[in-house]
C-alpha cells in the first residue's frame, strides 16, 4: 500500500478541546505508527469564529502536546493550501466537474448535489411540507473500528450556499481527494456525515479513503458527552495547572485506545509502536481526572532531579519563595527531597515552604495531635544538647543521634519524631523527618526547636 497519510482537520474556535486533542492525537500516532504523513488543515470557512487568535491557540495546544504536523500551516508541504480560506479555486474546479457530469443543480440561490435514484415526495411532519427524497443504493462503509456501517442518503444536499460559501461535506472531501488523504480518523459524531462523504467521492470517481470512526470522550459519570464547559475540558487549563505535557498525552491516548494489558504509563515510543485499529474501543471513552491526575504525579516523580527543578522553579517563583539569590545547591536538595512526595507542580509551594520561609507557621490540628501524646516537651528538652553537639549533619548522624538520645532516656526513637518535626516544620507530616533536618541544616533546625513553644 502507498505511504499512509492522514489528517487532522479543525475548525479552530479559540480553545483546544481534550476532544479535539485526542483526535489530533490518534491520527499523530497512526501516522507515526505507519511511518505516514501527519496533515494539519485549517477549516477555517466561518470566517467570524475563526481568527487568528484561535488557530493561534490551537498551534500552540497542537505544539504543548508535541503533535508536530508532517504538512500545514507554517510548515508547508506538497498539497497546500492548508486554510480552507485560500482554497477557493480549487473548489471552483471540483464544482465545475459535479456540474459537468449532471450532478448539480441550483435551487433558490444554492447548488445542490444530486442523487442518483428513483425520487418521490414525502410529507415531513417536523417541517410541515412535502420533501423531494431519493431511493438511493445504500452506502456500504467498512469502519476501521465500527465494522460495517450501511446508511442510504436520501435526499440531495447543499454543496454551495446562497451566499457563495461552500459547504462543510464539499469541500471536506474535496480536500481529502486533493491532498490524498488515505485515512480519515475522526470522531464518531461525523459517522452520520460519511455515507454523503461516500456518495461524493463516487460522483467524483474516486476511491474513499478508509474511515476510522474514534469513540466519543464521555463525562466521568457517563452521562453525556464531555462539553467544553465541563472541568478539564480544555487543554489550556492543563498548561495553567502546570500538569506535564507527555502525562497528558499519555492519559489522553488511553481515551478509547486499549493496550490490551493494563498498561497505563508508558514511553510515547512504546505507543507508537503499540498503536493501532484493533485497539481503539467502540464504546465511548469516559473522562477520568482523577487517573489523569495520577499519571501526572507518576511523570512527575519519574523525572530527573534537573528537569523536576527547571519545572518547579518557577512555580516557585511566581509563588514568592524563592528568587534570583536563592542559594541553586540549596533548592535543589530541598526539591530531591520533595520530589517523591510531589503530586503536581501547582502544589509544590506548599509542600516546600518551610524549607523558603522564617517563620514556622504550627498547624493547630497537627499541634494537638502531638501533644496528646507522652511529653513532647521533655523529648525535645532532651534531644536538644545532643543536636547542639552534633558535627555530623547528615541523614545518618541524625538518624545515629536520635537512636543515643533514646537509649540514654529510656525512649524509643519515635517519641521524638512528631514533636521535632512539628517544631521545625509546624506540621504533622511531609518529607521524610532526617532528609527535613538534614536539608534544612544545623542552624535553622536549632533556631526553630529552641523557639518552639517559647
Ligand atoms: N472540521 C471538521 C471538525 O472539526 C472536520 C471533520 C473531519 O475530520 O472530517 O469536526
Amino acid at each position: 500500500m502507498s505511504q499512509v497519510r492522514v489528517r487532522f482537520a479543525p475548525s479552530p474556535t479559540g480553545f483546544f478541546h481534550i476532544g479535539s486533542a485526542r483526535t489530533a492525537l490518534f491520527n499523530w500516532l497512526y501516522a507515526r505508527h505507519t511511518g505516514g504523513a501527519f496533515v494539519l488543515r485549517i477549516e477555517d470557512t466561518d470566517t467570524e469564529r475563526n481568527t487568528p487568535e484561535a488557530l493561534q491557540a490551537l498551534l500552540d495546544g497542537m505544539r504543548w502536546l508535541g503533535l508536530d504536523w508532517d504538512e500545514g500551516p507554517e510548515v508547508g508541504g506538497d498539497y497546500g493550501p492548508y486554510f480552507q480560506s485560500e482554497r477557493q479555486a480549487i473548489y471552483e474546479e471540483y464544482l465545475a466537474k459535479l456540474t459537468a457530469a449532471g450532478r448539480t443543480y441550483e435551487k433558490d440561490g444554492a447548488v445542490y448535489f444530486k442523487l442518483i435514484g428513483e425520487r418521490y415526495t414525502e410529507f415531513d411532519k417536523y417541517k410541515n411540507a412535502e420533501l423531494e427524497k431519493v431511493r438511493t443504493e445504500p452506502v456500504v462503509v467498512e469502519d476501521a473500528i465500527r465494522g460495517r456501517v450501511e446508511r442510504a442518503v436520501e435526499q440531495d444536499f447543499v454543496i454551495r450556499r446562497s451566499n457563495g460559501d461552500f459547504g462543510f461535506h464539499f469541500v471536506n472531501v474535496v480536500d481529502d481527494i486533493c491532498m490524498a488523504i488515505t485515512h480519515v480518523i475522526r470522531g464518531e459524531d461525523h459517522l452520520s456525515n460519511t455515507a454523503r462523504h461516500v456518495e461524493l467521492y463516487r460522483a467524483f470517481g474516486v476511491t474513499p479513503p478508509v474511515f476510522a470512526h474514534i469513540p466519543l470522550i464521555l463525562k466521568s459519570d457517563g452521562k453525556g458527552k464531555m462539553s467544553k464547559r465541563e472541568s478539564g475540558a480544555l487543554i489550556e487549563e492543563y498548561v495553567s495547572r502546570h500538569f506535564l505535557a507527555q502525562a497528558v498525552r499519555n492519559y489522553l491516548c488511553l481515551l478509547g485506545w486499549n493496550p490490551k494489558d493494563d498498561s497505563e504509563v508508558m514511553p510515547i515510543a512504546e505507543i507508537i509502536e503499540r498503536f493501532d485499529f484493533p485497539g481503539i474501543n467502540k464504546d465511548g471513552a469516559r473522562f477520568d481526572e482523577q487517573k489523569l491526575a495520577h499519571i501526572n504525579t507518576e511523570y512527575l516523580r519519574a523525572l530527573p532531579i534537573e528537569t523536576f527543578t527547571h519545572l518547579a522553579a518557577p512555580v516557585l517563583v511566581s509563588a514568592g519563595l524563592i528568587d534570583e539569590s536563592t542559594d541553586e545547591d540549596y533548592l535543589q536538595s530541598v526539591l530531591a527531597l520533595c520530589q517523591p512526595k510531589a503530586r503536581d507542580l501547582a502544589s509544590m509551594p506548599e509542600l516546600v515552604a518551610t524549607f523558603f520561609s522564617d517563620t514556622v507557621e504550627v498547624d493547630a490540628a497537627a499541634r494537638e495531635r502531638v501533644y496528646k501524646k507522652g511529653d513532647p516537651a521533655a523529648r525535645l528538652g532532651e534531644l536538644l544538647p545532643a543536636l547542639e553537639a552534633l558535627d555530623d549533619w547528615s541523614e545518618a548522624g541524625l538518624e545515629a543521634t536520635f537512636g543515643q538520645v533514646a537509649e540514654t532516656n529510656g525512649q524509643k526513637p519515635t517519641a521524638y519524631f512528631p514533636i521535632t518535626r512539628l517544631a521545625v516544620s509546624g506540621q504533622g507530616g511531609g518529607v521524610p523527618l532526617f532528609g527535613l533536618l538534614a536539608v534544612l541544616g544545623k542552624e535553622k533546625v536549632l533556631s526553630r526547636a529552641k523557639a518552639h513553644g517559647a
